[in-house]
């Protein structure tokens, strides 16, 4: 019936404290929701806020089309590294404008983070899109 994978689980701040360090960093490892594979070691990315649109989940190459009406969430909890050799594995999307979407290197499932081609110290890994163990 509901195969396009959207939970109402209510995710909110609550559960945050458990995943970011005294220094702002991830305490867990952050792992792709669909397949578990891993995409940042604990420590490595450091939390921050910034309002990010990213179109829904689903496979690679449908993100990114665009047809003028993109479904998707604006996102405000993000890991941030500003390398792109601090990821275990990831993947991105062909350019849309200046934007790249990561996306899980394994099994291609994203957008899970953000990228902007005029900040090239910034990637953006949306928390309400990956698992943290
Ligand atoms: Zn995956």
């Amino acid at each position: 019936m509901d195969n396009n994978g959207q939970s109402s689980l209510s995710k909110e701040s609550t559960d945050r404290p458990s995943l970011v360090s005294e220094d702002g960093k991830n305490i867990k490892s952050v792992l792709c929701q669909r397949c578990g594979s891993k995409v940042l070691c604990p420590g490595m990315a450091v939390f921050a806020e910034k309002e990010l649109f990213l179109p829904s989940m689903r496979k690679k190459n449908t993100v990114g089309t665009s047809d003028g009406s993109v479904d998707g969430d604006t996102l405000t909890a993000h890991w941030v590294v500003d390398d792109i050799y601090t990821f275990e594995n990831v993947g991105f999307t062909n350019n849309v404008g200046r934007i790249k979407y990561l996306i899980c290197a394994d099994c291609e499932i994203g957008p899970i983070g953000w990228h902007c081609l005029d900040d090239k110290k910034s990637f953006y890994v949306a928390v309400e899109r990956v698992d943290h163990a």
